[in-house]
């Protein structure tokens, strides 16, 4: 399932300005994919994001998700398809079978099967069925983070689009997410689609990159073609910000 976005404009109003922030973008996402948007504070990724599983919907331009224009899509059937991964503080109080049943019973699972296949998801995001009737917040960060993605999983999405999914982590917990991230794209066919401010991130685990530049696109191309390229520094140029 790929996703094209095709003259993008989005503009928000603080009150007074009315703000541009996305100017004409035009990407393609492969169903194969995993995309990294990374860019200054204030550049417009968790906007992007946003628009994909129409959390906000764009000024002007289109959005096709298999060549239907994302607004003919019925949004709860979008919304299934396109999953996001909010940040792990939007997880529930309670167990870990509480936040994953979430998903499974958006999508009519019956009762009697929602132990099995919470089990089986837990076991796609690398955590032991054990865990099920574990307390929240008796997890470490990066298993919370794998519930939070399990609770994504559970909606079974072809495309998964996670906000900064490693910022609250440490390298141990990174890596776990980003193996996960991978093997997720590799084992089950998900295209990912992530927001990151760490450069390291891309060169590990990315194959697309989207450089959002305030206002403009900085750069979009392959992860070899974003290094090999001598015009850019990236690190500079994503300490940037809005002014
Ligand atoms: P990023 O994720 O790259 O930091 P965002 O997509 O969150 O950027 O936001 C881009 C810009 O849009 C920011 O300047 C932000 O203040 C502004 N913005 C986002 N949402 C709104 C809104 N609902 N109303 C007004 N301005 C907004
Ligand atoms: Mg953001």
């Amino acid at each position: 399932m790929g996703i094209k976005l095709s003259n993008i404009h989005v503009s928000k109003s603080d009150g007074t300005n009315n703000l541009e922030i996305i100017k004409n973008l035009n990407i393609e996402v492969q169903k194969e994919d995993i995309f990294a948007i990374a860019g200054p504070s204030g550049s417009g990724k968790s906007t992007v994001l946003r628009l994909l599983n129409r959390l906000d919907d764009a000024t002007s331009g289109e959005i096709y998700l298999d060549d239907t224009e994302i607004k003919s899509w019925d949004i709860r059937k979008l919304r299934e398809k396109v999953g996001f991964v909010f940040q792990e503080s939007a997880l529930f109080e309670g167990s870990v079978l509480d936040n994953v049943i979430y998903g499974l019973r958006i999508r009519g699972i019956k009762k009697e099967e929602e132990q099995t296949i919470a089990s089986a998801l837990l076991e796609k995001v690398g955590l032991d069925p054990e865990y099920l009737d574990r307390d929240i917040e008796k997890l470490s960060g990066g298993q919370k983070q794998r519930v939070n993605i399990a609770r994504t999983l559970a909606l079974d999405p072809e495309i998964i689009l996670l906000d900064e999914p490693t910022s609250a982590l440490d390298p141990q917990g990174t890596k776990l997410i980003e193996d996960l991230m991978m093997e997720l794209n590799e084992k089950h066919n998900k295209t990912i689609i992530f927001v990151t401010h760490n450069i390291d991130q891309i060169q590990r685990i990315a194959k697309r990159v989207l450089l959002l530049g305030i206002k403009k696109i900085a750069f979009f191309g392959t992860k070899g073609e974003l290094f090999e390229s001598t015009d850019l520094d990236i690190t500079t140029f994503l300490k940037g910000g809005r002014e």
